[in-house]
């Protein structure tokens, strides 16, 4: 059984720890969070040995009545891979401690691509993080779009990708984000960071992205037009996505007109957290005019990278090949609506 430390137990991190838990090689050594809160108490009620994150604030925990396993380097040492999953920033300044624990560690999409030996998503480059010992599991909307991309680029090949990211202000939980009535261009200026940041996983493909805020916590989504090498119909494009075990087509007798349908959609089929693992792709939206493909898509900021992760603990550890991995982890969480 893989040994995985949490490193970060918030939106991302409790996500990763629950996948974790469900998969049949591999088994959840422990989390660390920084503070007594609501998830401390739920991470002790599902079983999962809870470290301090920083040691010092040990006696919060127990002041709190919370069970401690200890400190989170006793964690770290303990863990055969750790998943960061901290907020922004803070994964650089953990890295020195995976290092001094040799644990590989795999970060998320607000690390910058500098820090790690590879940018990570499983269907466009599973292969590079074999060995590696610091992998960053890209962002949500790099994530969505690389799924999209990957089997484009194979199979058509892309001239070029232009992609508007219409993005939620900000999680349910994040009661201080924004705008609460505002349309933003953002950033004001081209590109946004997500064409670079998908140059991470595809370091030739030509893409140019802009981003808008609209307030909205739900969901984001994407405008994409993509101008392919080969021009097939709409019709092939449909049936090539289909294929993907992690892109939902979303069918037209559905009558899903937006993230709020697509979220009450997954809470129907009893997903935990309502989460939607796959790019959520409408499969009517998918045109094709000349040899621009055109489609629009939604993306699950919260857990799409969640079955990610899982995966990244396998490459870097040599324990699966891609498509092992893809049909392990989707097998064991239940991707594919
Ligand atoms: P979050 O704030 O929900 O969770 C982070 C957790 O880490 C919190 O519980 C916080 O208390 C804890 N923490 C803070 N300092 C810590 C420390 N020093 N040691 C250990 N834990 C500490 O954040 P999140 O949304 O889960 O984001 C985590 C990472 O995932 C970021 O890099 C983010 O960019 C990325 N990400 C977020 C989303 C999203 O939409 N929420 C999507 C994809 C990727």
């Amino acid at each position: 059984m893989i040994k995985v430390g949490i490193n970060g137990y918030g939106t991302i991190g409790k996500r990763v720890a629950d996948a974790v838990a469900l998969q049949p090689d591999m088994e959840v050594v422990g989390v660390a969070k920084t503070r007594p809160n609501f998830e401390a108490e739920t991470a002790v009620e599902k079983g999962y040995p809870l470290y301090a994150a920083i040691e010092e604030r040990l006696p919060r925990f127990e002041e709190a009545g919370i069970e401690v396993a200890g400190g989170v380097e006793e964690l770290v040492e303990a863990a055969d891979v750790v998943v960061d999953a901290c907020p922004s920033g803070i994964g650089a300044e953990n890295k020195a401690m995976y290092e001094a624990y040799d644990t590989p560690a795999l970060y998320q999409g607000g690390e910058s691509a500098d820090l790690v030996d590879v940018s990570f998503n499983a269907r466009a480059n599973y292969s590079e993080a074999a060995d590696a010992d610091h992998v960053r599991v890209v962002s949500c909307n790099t994530t969505g779009l690389s799924r999209l991309l990957a089997p484009l680029q194979e199979t058509y090949g892309v001239k070029k990708a232009r992609v508007t990211l219409v993005r939620r202000g900000g999680d349910p939980g994040q009661t201080g984000r924004g705008p609460i009535n505002d349309i933003l261009p953002n950033p004001v200026t081209l590109p946004s960071h997500h064409g670079p940041d998908v140059n991470t996983i595809f370091p030739d493909l030509n893409i140019d992205t802009l981003g808008m805020k609209v307030p909205a916590t739900l969901m984001h989504t994407h405008s994409v037009n993509v101008q392919l090498e080969e021009v097939p119909t709409a019709e092939a494009v449909r049936d090539l996505l289909a294929g993907e075990s992690r892109l939902f087509l979303v069918p037209e007798r559905f009558d899903i007109d937006g993230a709020g349908k697509l979220k009450e959609y997954a809470m129907d089929r009893g997903r935990p957290r309502g989460d939607i693992w796959e790019n959520c792709v409408w499969e009517e939206s998918v045109s094709v005019e000349d040899d621009d493909l055109y489609l629009f898509q939604a993306i699950h900021q919260e857990s799409d990278v969640v079955p990610e992760n899982v995966d990244a603990v396998r490459a870097v550890l040599g324990a699966a090949d891609a498509d092992e991995s893809i049909e392990r982890t989707n097998d064991a969480l239940g991707v594919g609506l």
